[in-house]
């Protein structure tokens, strides 16, 4: 008797805490075109608030580097600017969800660029009883973007940087794919916008803050 009053205790006890858990873990998704400073601005958000960043062009760009399926299968799409297609992106998205269980809220970075991948990712958090806290979207505009990215390409190694033909690409793919995504998370009065151009350290005082307004 005892033994099973105790158990149920255990139970009681392990539930609450994993919800405690989940009610605290907040996620972001950190939105913008190519060029809009999203990786940088995220590796700051990771180490102000001991979230975990996950950026799937740097998943893709592994992958690609160490010549797996997966990144022959998105290589022939990034290198021309498109989208590699949902059922990829958002397989290797759950997986690295999945493996990380220990961190406190995820900044995704550079997903979801479609709806159905915003869907995915919806039901992927709800299933654990979780949900997205805030899309915030840097604000840059075209010409800004490309000189940018062109200059990035100079260090990059990336291809897809190089070649203003392929970047103007990109930006179009943005504008017709992925920002439905605002105003999908719009509908539940999660987007925001901040401006993205000024030095690093204004762009991420305008982000903490809208950070630090989450309700979670
Ligand atoms: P990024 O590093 O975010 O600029 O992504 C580089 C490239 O990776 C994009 O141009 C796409 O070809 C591919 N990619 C990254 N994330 C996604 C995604 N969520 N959906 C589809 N393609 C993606």
């Amino acid at each position: 008797m005892i033994e099973y009053i105790l158990t149920l205790f255990r139970k009681i006890f392990t539930l609450k805490a994993s919800d405690n858990q989940n009610e605290m873990r907040k996620h972001i998704i950190l939105f913008g075109p190519p060029g809009s400073g999203k990786g940088t601005q995220s590796k700051k958000l990771e180490s102000k608030y001991g979230l975990v960043q996950i950026s799937t062009g740097d998943l893709f760009r592994y992958e690609m580097k160490h010549d797996t399926p997966l990144g022959l299968k998105a290589k022939e799409y990034m290198a021309k600017g498109q989208l590699v297609p949902d059922e990829v992106v958002i397989g290797m998205l759950k997986n690295k969800v999945d493996a990380t269980p220990e961190a406190k809220g995820f900044i995704f970075d550079g997903f979801p660029r479609t709806i159905p991948q915003a869907e995915a990712l919806d039901s992927l958090l709800s299933n654990k009883n979780e949900q997205i806290g805030k899309l915030i979207a840097l604000e840059v505009k075209d010409d800004e973007l490309v000189s940018r990215l062109l200059e990035r390409g100079k260090t990059s190694g990336r291809t897809d940087d190089s070649n203003e033909e392929i970047i103007r690409n990109r930006i179009e793919v943005y504008k017709k794919d992925t920002s439905p995504v605002y105003d999908f998370y719009s509908q539940d009065n999660k987007s925001s916008t901040v401006i993205g151009t000024g030095t690093i350290d204004e762009i991420f005082d305008r982000l903490s803050e809208e950070i630090e307004n989450i309700e979670v």
